[in-house]
């Protein structure tokens, strides 16, 4: 029997960060499903391919090998984990991922994923749709200002010269159309463990994770 995580929530509710340290904790793979849609957009703004094409998005995505190697996405052999951060992709990105057919595939991919890792997955519809029998879900909130300056001071941090005002247009855009989508939107799955990280250190976080998983795995006894 395979661990699987579920972490959803808005854009820099902080789900990566803590994705992570929970990976390493116990053992588990990361998967940041974002970077998947993400990477079809990169791959398709390369192309000229709008996503209101509908036919030539799903045979691009189709025509992609994506896997993870740590925390990087190769996608046809090239590492992609930069560039699909750039603003332009995450300004793309929600229109692409609201393709029902891109999801199917996509969803497709991560479940294949779980059924053969102990994963950890974060996402919009990890705990509703991909890992939706997960007895492990969490989402994972703060406000959008919160979160915008978080981006904001992650990415002057990497010297990228960014507007405070840009991201947080930007993430309440996302936001926006992640949350009223048609397919698989961006909602709490009404089994997860809703965690508002505004007012709790990413430490704080870490621990309320970890006591309900370690909590899981001695219950079941899984490792
Ligand atoms: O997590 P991140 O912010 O990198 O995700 C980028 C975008 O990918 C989201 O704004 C959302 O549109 C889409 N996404 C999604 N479903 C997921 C993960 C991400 O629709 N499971």
């Amino acid at each position: 029997m395979y661990i699987s995580v579920a972490i959803d929530g808005p854009a820099g509710a902080g789900k990566s960060t803590i994705a992570n340290i929970i990976a390493n904790k116990f053992d588990l793979m990361y998967i940041n499903t974002g970077s998947m849609y993400r990477a079809v957009t990169l791959m398709a703004l390369r192309n000229n391919v709008d996503f209101t094409d509908v036919k030539s998005v799903c045979n691009l995505t189709k025509s992609l090998e994506m896997h993870f190697e740590g925390n990087s996405l190769i996608v046809n052999g090239e590492d992609v984990t930069e560039e699909i951060r750039n603003t332009t992709v995450s300004n793309n990105v929600s229109n692409y991922a609201a393709i029902p057919e891109i999801r199917e595939i996509l969803v497709k991919l991560q479940q294949d994923m779980s059924n053969k890792y102990n994963v950890i997955m974060d996402g919009r519809d990890i705990g509703t749709v991909v890992l939706k029998n997960s007895p492990l879900k969490f989402f994972l909130t703060a406000s959008p200002e919160e979160r915008a300056k978080r981006r904001y001071e992650e990415l002057i941090e990497k010297g990228t010269s960014v507007e405070y005002n840009n991201i947080l247009n930007d993430i309440i855009k996302r936001d926006y159309i992640d949350s009223n989508r048609a397919v698989n939107p961006l909602k709490k799955a009404c089994d997860s463990i809703e965690i508002d990280s505004s007012k709790l250190s990413i430490n704080d976080v870490i621990e309320l994770i970890s006591n309900y998983i370690e909590d899981y795995i001695r219950k079941c006894n899984v490792n």
